[in-house]
């Protein structure tokens, strides 16, 4: 209930060209063109390049837009398969502390409220509080800067984040996995940014 009213107070607002009613409209998400490409032995899928109308909500988005957040997780729910395991890229707490947020895995619960996908909040950043007082076995499942906080047995898993541009971070992630007993071959992210360039 209480969402309601938030949501009639402060109406979703387009994060790319500021319409009412989606954090990203029909007429932009129409100017985007979906994409596939892979980065290590991970196949990335995108809504489209970081461009134009998606470079504005992904922007938004890591401004702490809710409302772009649920819009771009319905966005990219139909790139993820049925019964799918997903599991977000940590944002730094650092970020969570300074827009109160964590933009990546708002978009990843509204993929799973939409139905037949389940979030598991597995990774977090390592040399961080978090990794006090975790198993030996976990600590020893971190890859470069991620830890997995749980165990897997052979599922496979989705990662979703909200750009990919060398894919660096992703690779961590599904390394930090798959030693925890995942299987990573696939990533969701919003945009998919060209190799040489930084967001
Ligand atoms: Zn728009």
């Amino acid at each position: 209930v209480w969402l309601r009213v938030v949501d009639l107070l402060f109406p979703a607002q387009c994060g790319a060209c500021g319409a009412i009613g989606s954090g990203f409209c029909d007429a932009c998400a129409a100017e985007c063109v979906a994409l596939t490409e892979t980065r290590g032995a991970l196949l990335v899928h995108g809504l489209g390049a970081y461009d134009g109308p998606l470079r504005r909500a992904v922007l938004a988005l890591k401004d702490g837009r809710r409302d772009v957040a649920r819009a771009l997780g319905e966005r990219i729910a139909p790139r993820t398969a049925a019964g799918a395991l997903l599991v977000p890229v940590p944002t730094t707490r650092s970020r969570l502390r300074v827009r109160g947020m964590d933009g990546v895995a708002e978009m990843a619960r509204a993929v799973c409220e939409l139905g037949d996908r389940t979030l598991r909040e597995a990774l977090v950043h390592a040399g961080t509080d978090a990794q006090r007082g975790r198993s030996r076995a976990l600590r020893l499942s971190a890859r470069g800067r991620f830890l997995c906080s749980r165990r897997f047995h052979g599922e496979r898993v989705t990662l979703v984040d909200d750009v990919c541009t060398t894919g660096a971070t992703l690779v961590d992630c599904a390394a930090a996995l798959e030693a925890a007993g995942a299987v990573v071959r696939e990533a969701v992210v919003a945009a998919i940014a060209p190799k040489q360039r930084d967001p």
